[in-house]
Parts: C-alpha cells; sequence; structure tokens
C-alpha cells in the first residue's frame, strides 16, 4: 500500500503537471491533467513493479502466463489509484485543486482490446491474480486498433476504428531490449549431425516482436505483475529504404505492410471463427513471441531448462493461443536440443486449457495446407503429436475407427485445435458446471472418458474491486458501514449482510442508493440520446454482444406485446419500465446487425408514442464496452440473461449486476444456475427450457415453431408485425428476423419460451410493487456474490491447475 498523504499528493501532481506541459496546472487543459496524473501514478507504480520483478528473479516461485488473444482492461486509471490504496486522498487532493476526479478519470480511452466475456475475464483474471500475490503475468497482442466503436446512426450500427493510441498510452513501457524475432514461411532443411536429427528454417519471413508492458497493481499488496502485449515490426536491417532500388523498394514495402498488419487489429467475431490467414498469423506471432521470451529469461536466471515444468505454467485462454504447444516443442526441441519424449513431458505439465463455448460454429480448425506453408516446421511437430496420439488411440480402440477419426488432431484436410489443446495439455476446465458437465457428457465424451482427470470446473469470476469497489462507492459505503471491509479480501464475508436486511432502513438505503445510480445513468442517457427517462421505472437491461443465442430477439418480442397491450388497454396497470439495451453485433454478422436495428425501430415507436409515454421508454445505448458496463449495471434492476439454456457457457455480467444488487431473469442456463443456488429460488426469476430439454430437441427434433407460433394469438400478431410494415416502412427490413423464428425453425427456442418469459416478466411486475421485499431480494443478491469474485476462481485455477504456490494463505 502506497503510503502518500493529501498534500504530498498535491506537490507530486503539480509538479509533473508543469513537468510534462511547461505550464501551471490552472491553465492545463482537462486532457492534460489526466495525462499528468496518469503518469504520477505510473511513477508511484514503477517502484512496486521494479520491486516485484526483483523478488521473482530470486525466489523459486512458479510463475503463470495467461496467454489470450483479447485483454478487455477498459480505463485503468481508477483501478490503479484504488488499488494502490489512494484513490480517496487523490480525489480528495484534487478537489481542493478545483478538479473533480472522476470527471478526469472518465477522459481515459478504454483498453478494448477484446471482444467481449472472454477478453473481460482475462483482464479480471490479471487483477485477482496480482491482488493474490500469485505471480501471474498476461501474454497477448498489443494491436493497433482495438475492438472497434459503435456508433448507432439512423438506428443502424455503423463501425468506426478505434484508434486507441491516438491520445497517449500512460500506461505501456516499450521494452525494445525484450524483443524477439518469430519466424514464418520458408522451409525446413533436415540433416543428420552427431547421430541427431537437426532442422534449420531457411528462407523465412522474419517479423520484429517488440514488447509493451503494462503494470498490473495488485490491491494494497505491493506486488505488480505484469501484461506483456506484442507489436509486429519489420526487422530492421531488412527495412533500409535509401539502399534499394526501385523494385527492392516496393517490395521492402510489402514486406513492411505484411508484417504490420499482424498486430493491426483485433478480429471483431465473438463466438465465431473464421479460417483466415492474418489470424492464424496472430496466433503464432504472439506465442512464439511470449515463450521464446519466457524461455529466454528463465535461462538468463540461471534456469535449468528440465526443472521448466516446476518454474513454470502456461494457460491458454480458449483454443486461440494453443500453438503455444508445438512451439514449446519446438523450442525445447530445437532450442534446447531435448529429445521428445522429454519435451513432450515438460510441454504437458506445463500447458493448461480453458475451453469457452460449445457453438459448433467457434471451433478453430486450420487447412493443413494453409498451415503447413505458414508454419512449416510447426506443422511438422502437430503431425508427428497426432501421429504418436493416434497409435494411442489404434492400440486402445481396435477397428474403432470412427471414434478415432473423430478424435484425431488432423482430419478432413484441417487441423483441430481444441483436439490439440486436450492432447497435449494436463488440465481441461470449462467455465461453470452445466458447461463442464456437457463437454464431459458430450462436447468432448470421446476425450473425457479416455482422459477422465484432465477434466475439471472453474466456474468463472468478475473482480469485485472493479465491479464493485469501483463502480459502485455508494454502494461499497453502505457495506463497509454495516458489514465492515473484510468482505474486500474475503468477498464471501458479503454474506454478513444478509442479517441488515430486516432492518427496513439497510433496505431504504439501499434503494437510494440505486435510485442515485439510475439518476446518473439516466442523465447519460440523456446527454446521449437525447432520452428522457424516468428513474422510478424498472431499469430493465440487457447488455452483451449481440447475437442469436443471447435472445436479444426474445426481449423484443416481449417489449412488442407490452406496447400492444398496453395501446389496447391505455390502462393496464403495470409498473413503468425503461427497456435499455447495448451490445456490438460482429461486422459481417447480418442477423445481428439486424437485431439492433430493430431494437432501434421498437425505441423509435414506443419513444413516440404519447399513449404510452408515462409507461415504457426503450433505449439503445451507442458503444457498450467496459467503461459504458460500469454505469449501466450499478444502475439497473434487472438483469436480463435470457440466453438458450446450454449456449451461454457461463456468462459473466450476470455476476456483475448480482454483486450491484440487481434481480436476474434468467433461464437455468451457464452460471446463472450457480446463481440460483446461491439466492434460492426466491430472490431470481427463472424461466423456459432447461438444458435436458432443448438437448433432447437438439437430439430428436420434435419442435416446430410453426406449431408454437399458431396456437398462440399473441405470437402470430407480432411475427406479423415484423413483416407488416408496423415497424418500418421498408417491409423487408425485419424479413431475415421473420425467417429463423420460422421458416428455419427458430434454432434458438424463442417462440417456445416467449409465453413462459411474459409470465416471468408478470412476476417481476409484481414483487417490484412490493418495494420492502424487492430490496431484501436486492440485499440477497449482493450478499451472495462474493463466491463469484474472480479471487474465488484464480485460487482454484492456482490450487487445482498451475500448481502455484499459495502465499494467500497468509492474507
Ligand atoms: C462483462 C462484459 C461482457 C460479458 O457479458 P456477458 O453478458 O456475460 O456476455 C461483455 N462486454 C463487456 C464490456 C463486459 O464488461
Amino acid at each position: 500500500m502506497l503510503d502518500i498523504n493529501k498534500d504530498e499528493l498535491k506537490k507530486d501532481y503539480e509538479k509533473k503537471f508543469l513537468e510534462l506541459n511547461g505550464k501551471e496546472l490552472r491553465d492545463g487543459a482537462d486532457l492534460q491533467k489526466y495525462e499528468a496524473l496518469g503518469m504520477l501514478v505510473r511513477d508511484y507504480v514503477i517502484r512496486a513493479w521494479i520491486n516485484t520483478n526483483k523478488k521473482y528473479k530470486n525466489s523459486s516461485e512458479k510463475q503463470v502466463y495467461y496467454f489470450s488473444m483479447e485483454f478487455l482492461l477498459g480505463r485503468l486509471l481508477g483501478d490503479a489509484l484504488l488499488n494502490l490504496g489512494i484513490r480517496e486522498t487523490c480525489k480528495e487532493a484534487l478537489d481542493e485543486l478545483g478538479i473533480d476526479l472522476y470527471k478526469l478519470e472518465n477522459l481515459e480511452q478504454d483498453q478494448g482490446l477484446g471482444n467481449g466475456g472472454l477478453g473481460r475475464l482475462a483482464a479480471c483474471f490479471l487483477d485477482s491474480m496480482a491482488s493474490l500475490n500469485i505471480p501471474g503475468h498476461g501474454c497477448g497482442i498489443r494491436y493497433k486498433y482495438g475492438f472497434f466503436e459503435q456508433k448507432i446512426i439512423d438506428g443502424k450500427q455503423v463501425e468506426v476504428s478505434d484508434n486507441w493510441l491516438r491520445e497517449r498510452n500512460v500506461w505501456e513501457m516499450k521494452k525494445a531490449d525484450k524483443s524477439e524475432i518469430v519466424k514464418f514461411g520458408g522451409e525446413i532443411k533436415t540433416e543428420t549431425i552427431n547421430g541427431k536429427l537437426m532442422f534449420t528454417h531457411v528462407n523465412y519471413e522474419p517479423v520484429l516482436a517488440l514488447p509493451y508492458d503494462t503494470p498490473v497493481v495488485g490491491y494494497k499488496n505491493e506486488v505488480v505483475n505484469t501484461l506483456r502485449l506484442w507489436s509486429a515490426e519489420p526487422v530492421c536491417n531488412e527495412f533500409d529504404f535509401s539502399s534499394f532500388n526501385r523494385g527492392d523498394f516496393l517490395k521492402a514495402i510489402e514486406y513492411k505492410n505484411s508484417v504490420e498488419s499482424i498486430s493491426l487489429v483485433l478480429y471483431p467475431e465473438d463466438s465465431f471463427y473464421e479460417g483466415k490467414k492474418l489470424r492464424l498469423k496472430q496466433e503464432y506471432f504472439f506465442v512464439s513471441a511470449g515463450l521464446q521470451s519466457i524461455v529466454r529469461d528463465y535461462k538468463k536466471h540461471g534456469g535449468n531448462i528440465l526443472e521448466l515444468e516446476e518454474k513454470i505454467a502456461i494457460h491458454i485462454n480458449d483454443t486461440h493461443p494453443t500453438l503455444a504447444i508445438p512451439e514449446l516443442m519446438r523450442i525445447l526441441m530445437d532450442d534446447e536440443r531435448l529429445d521428445w519424449e522429454t519435451a513432450w513431458r515438460l510441454t504437458e505439465n506445463i500447458v493448461s486449457y480453458t475451453n469457452h463455448t460449445i457453438l459448433a460454429e467457434a471451433l478453430e480448425k486450420w487447412p493443413v495446407e494453409m498451415f503447413k506453408k505458414l508454419l512449416p516446421r510447426i506443422y511438422m511437430i502437430v503431425e508427428e503429436i497426432n501421429e504418436r496420439f493416434c497409435k494411442e488411440l489404434w492400440n486402445k480402440y481396435i477397428g474403432q475407427w470412427d471414434k478415432i477419426s473423430r478424435m484425431s488432431i488432423i482430419g478432413d484436410g484441417y487441423i483441430r485445435m481444441a483436439n490439440l489443446a486436450i492432447v497435449a495439455s494436463h488440465s481441461v476446465n470449462g467455465v461453470a458446471k452445466l458447461h463442464t458437465e456437457i463437454l464431459k457428457k458430450k462436447e468432448m465424451a470421446d476425450f473425457y472418458y479416455l482422459y477422465p482427470k484432465k477434466f475439471n470446473n472453474k466456474t468463472n469470476g468478475i473482480t469485485h474491486r472493479r465491479w464493485l469497489l469501483k463502480c459502485n462507492p455508494e454502494l461499497t459505503n453502505l457495506l463497509t458501514e454495516t458489514i465492515g471491509e473484510s468482505f474486500i479480501k474475503h468477498p464471501t464475508d458479503l454474506e454478513n449482510f444478509e442479517k441488515y436486511l430486516d432492518d427496513t432502513n439497510i433496505r431504504e438505503k439501499l434503494a437510494q442508493i440505486k435510485l442515485n445510480n439510475k439518476n446518473k445513468l439516466a442523465t447519460e442517457i440523456y446527454n446521449t440520446k437525447g432520452i428522457i427517462v424516468d428513474p422510478n421505472s424498472i431499469f430493465d437491461v440487457q447488455v452483451k454482444r449481440i447475437h442469436a443465442y443471447k435472445r436479444q430477439t426474445l426481449n423484443c418480442l416481449r417489449i412488442m406485446e407490452l406496447y400492444n397491450r398496453l395501446i389496447e388497454n391505455p390502462n393496464l396497470d403495470i409498473v413503468p419500465r425503461t427497456f435499455i439495451f447495448a451490445g456490438k453485433a460482429a461486422p459481417g454478422y447480418y442477423l445481428a446487425k439486424n437485431t439492433i436495428e430493430l431494437i432501434s425501430s421498437i425505441a423509435h415507436k414506443v419513444n413516440n408514442d404519447p399513449r404510452v409515454k408515462d409507461k415504457i421508454k426503450v433505449v439503445m445505448m451507442d458503444n457498450y464496452r467496459v467503461s459504458l458496463a460500469e454505469k449501466i449495471i450499478p444502475a439497473t434492476d434487472l438483469s436480463e440473461q435470457i440466453s438458450t439454456t446450454t449456449k451461454e457457457a457461463s456468462g459473466t455480467s450476470n455476476m456483475k449486476f448480482m454483486m450491484n444488487g440487481a434481480v436476474t431473469i434468467a433461464t437455468l442456463d451457464g452460471a446463472n444456475i450457480e446463481i440460483k443456488d446461491e439466492v434460492k429460488e426466491d430472490n431470481i426469476v427463472i424461466f423456459g427450457l432447461d438444458a435436458e430439454e432443448v438437448l433432447n430437441y437438439y437430439k430428436n427434433g420434435g419442435y416446430s415453431s410453426w406449431d408454437v407460433c399458431n396456437n398462440d394469438l399473441r405470437l402470430m400478431k407480432l411475427t406479423t408485425e415484423l413483416i407488416d410494415g408496423t415497424y418500418n416502412v421498408d417491409r423487408r427490413r425485419f424479413k431475415c428476423i421473420h425467417e429463423n423464428l420460422l421458416d428455419y425453425n427458430d434454432e434458438f427456442f424463442v417462440l417456445k419460451d416467449f409465453d413462459e418469459y411474459l409470465k416471468a416478466q408478470d412476476r417481476v411486475d409484481k414483487l417490484y410493487r412490493d418495494s420492502s421485499n424487492w430490496q431484501r431480494m436486492c440485499g440477497v443478491n449482493i450478499a451472495h456474490s462474493g463466491i463469484f469474485s474472480s479471487d474465488r476462481t484464480i485460487k482454484e485455477y492456482a490450487t487445482g491447475i498451475w500448481g502455484s504456490e499459495v502465499l494467500y494463505k497468509n492474507l
């Protein structure tokens, strides 16, 4: 914990500002004030960072490296201040200078190097590892352009590139001396030297991997871990313009562009896989750079390569970094001269893998031809891994060719990344109980049968430091006033809050805090969308990626139905509601983009109809991202978690909402089940098909969405309204949604769950009217959210997978 008082901080800040800008603080622009504060905080962090690195070098503690294509960090200033323990001090110091800290925090660009839940999980894990004294570091790509910025124009999503590095990034440190070379293409020369096979890579295209380090500050514990993001650059001496003739000059430009494209942009698909060569290049690029630097560093400090498995753990976040497996084999065999068996044993013991989805369209597989050409040596190793694995299968499953070809790593002309990840790692985990069960019993049943001990569950979590302490200071104050501060280090201590819920005074305070947060969000909505919403209405929120399986369309249909009812009966007695949506669609995902248009059309119709103006409002907010989530979630009454059961592996926004005292309406999917187990049935609203029913329909058929529709007058009317001009003069506008629901038999059971969903929403209406009981429900949710802190998740990874020393025991 940083020991600094208000006056010192004030002095440091004024000095820093002067140094950076050559003028007095009072003459500065707000952005300059933010940058100066960021630089100052970075200075504070650096001392602890250096000490932490020294400590790691001199200790024999296992270092964990979390490899991920995505890190969705959001803003860092507020969290760094919080974790240093000086956010309050800083706020007071700045107040005295006439500066609003929160306003400065708001000026920071989000670090949007991720799509959604998977990237945000990686960010929460970094925070928890640092806060639990675990030497755990991130490894990823420093995309020049992060996830696109979304503008909603005329009801449609418009993508604007996210030039997040335009302003100075005060958090990163370029480490040119830690660069690595990554090799693409070329050929492999094989020769025998002293009776040993040697492989030499020739005629390859070299790419310089340049690391940028960002500090990851632990909570009041002096620990600062490292997130290392790699940028792709041309190798210098290959690129000396002056010495080129015209032909070489063009070639040089081509080379430069081809290299720089590798870390240029994040692919904006979530839960969807596209076999693009550039993506394969990205995957190998950061994995190779990361591993080379880890091994180099390890050896530099005298590490014995044969003990590598005791000193490092490599975790791969989904299959995107799976090439870590053959790359580590390559380094161990070609560079370190170990034999296959030894390299294999080390690799298997070092690498562990998390599966994030069972959606078939998300499973990565690379065409053999493309792979071989781009990564010739890595291909040889994958081929050898596969041959050895298949031999094992032949001996075990004599004559069971179907099974063997299903399990094979290479098949049908593709390399299957999940198969490779399972075969070559020592641990495979799912991200919620249901998800892990489905992996074991269905999706990966063959592998589970072969390697039952590898499979385990690690239910996701979120860092309560960002998602409670930082984003909801008023609620945090109420909690510390009632139950003390122990929950900050031990989040399950939040349970102590439950006994205060009998106190009507406390329940009223909860209501007041929620109302204050709703007022703030209402202002934000007015400022950004020009829509006036009533803070006393139910804030009914669905914010997440737009995707068919998440069923924003189900939400749309029930709003359309409610609107119809209100028009028919203007005296209909309902608690007023504000429906809030936010989320990005992948640019090539037509159905998802069409869904945004539908939401916008409903908003347009409803918000401009004076007949319903005191009852319902619909808002589609632009550009959903971490910093917006931090504003919406504390202001939410009702959290919509309505994915088709079995499709949402875990979900994490469900946990964020719960922790901020929202009640959840949910299907029994992903971690919703575990939330229900915690708060019990009275404090959550459940509806819809269960996993068994859904899996049964998928397996045996028997569902007809036409039948469901034809037996429900409401659905007949609503589906017609999609195509009769009610919501758009262009009748073909929402034809795609209509077709998916009816002609293509509603893959995600929207119509099937519609009736139960409406009934569940009626229950919400009734529950909300009993304000005192509603507040109790909110309180119970808060009290039972501690288990969903990513601190719990990370402890489980540390002890159950990584075998890291558990220094946090004495926290
Ligand atoms: C938490 C979070 C997500 C994940 O939300 P789900 O509802 O679990 O899919 C996505 N995007 C952002 C910005 C988040 O903070």
